[in-house]
């Protein structure tokens, strides 16, 4: 193996540790929680690793450098997930690669997502990203849509072609009343996925937990983990 491959096995395999002592914890199966590994800032060589590894899921936060890459990987078995923030002049960019988007946070993207599936022919599973930190404007400071909004974002989705409403995602505020207290951000979100789920029974996703919070993201119930750093590496400048 070459060095990077042995320092991407090593980090997956303590991450994978990890994972696993929390499901122990929480008294879960390992199976109910799936490892997304969030390779921005990294090269497509290393999603090729990641993959030779047995990662299937990767997720990447910006169009310009995610397009080339999934470009570069689509030989590959791997399902991409988008979670950044996403302007609506990305969104044909996007919608050709991505089967997830799970940074579904206002009306005006649910409209352009609904378009350019449609357009490509393709179906694109949708998760709301909720903002715990949201002020009175009603979206977060990394975007989001307030809890308040989600049944009617929710319902919208649904409603539209080319889309499947999937579930939630959230990143632990950094402000607000849940700054610093991620495993209650964390129940705060399945609390809205019970409710989210008696309107749309198969929207069972929940993705939460990063590098320094997944213990806490599986304790509350999470599904789906997103982990950068813990695998690649702390990424230079902002990522
Ligand atoms: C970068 C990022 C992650 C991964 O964060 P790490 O702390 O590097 O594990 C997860 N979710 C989102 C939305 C991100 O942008």
């Amino acid at each position: 193996m070459t060095e990077r491959k042995d320092q991407l096995a090593a980090n997956l395999a303590k991450v994978e540790e990890r994972i696993a002592a929390a499901c122990a914890a929480a008294g879960r199966a390992r199976e109910e929680v799936t490892l997304i590994v969030v390779t921005k800032t990294y090269p497509a060589s290393d999603v090729r690793v990641l993959c030779e590894l047995g990662v299937r899921h990767v997720a990447e936060n910006r169009d310009q450098d995610a397009a080339p890459k999934a470009a570069a990987c689509a030989d590959l078995p791997l399902t991409w997930h988008f979670v950044g923030q996403l302007q609506t002049n990305k969104v044909r960019s996007v919608v050709g690669y991505a089967d997830f988007v799970q940074s579904v946070d206002r009306s005006r993207l649910v409209a352009a997502l609904s378009r350019e599936a449609v357009r490509a022919g393709r179906e694109v599973g949708c998760l709301l990203q909720v903002a715990l930190d949201a002020d009175e404007s009603g979206r977060g400071a990394r975007g989001g849509v307030a809890p308040e909004g989600v049944p009617e974002l929710a319902d919208l989705v649904a409603g539209s072609p080319g889309l499947r409403l999937d579930g939630l995602m959230t990143v632990a505020p950094l402000t607000g009343p849940y700054a610093g207290r991620e495993q209650a951000a964390f129940e705060r979100l399945m609390d809205l996925s019970t409710d989210l789920r008696r309107a749309h029974p198969a929207a069972n996703m929940v993705s939460a937990g990063m590098s320094s919070d997944l213990e806490q993201a599986v304790a509350a119930g999470a599904t789906h983990v997103r982990i950068g750093t813990a695998v690649l590496g702390v990424r230079a400048g902002l990522g």
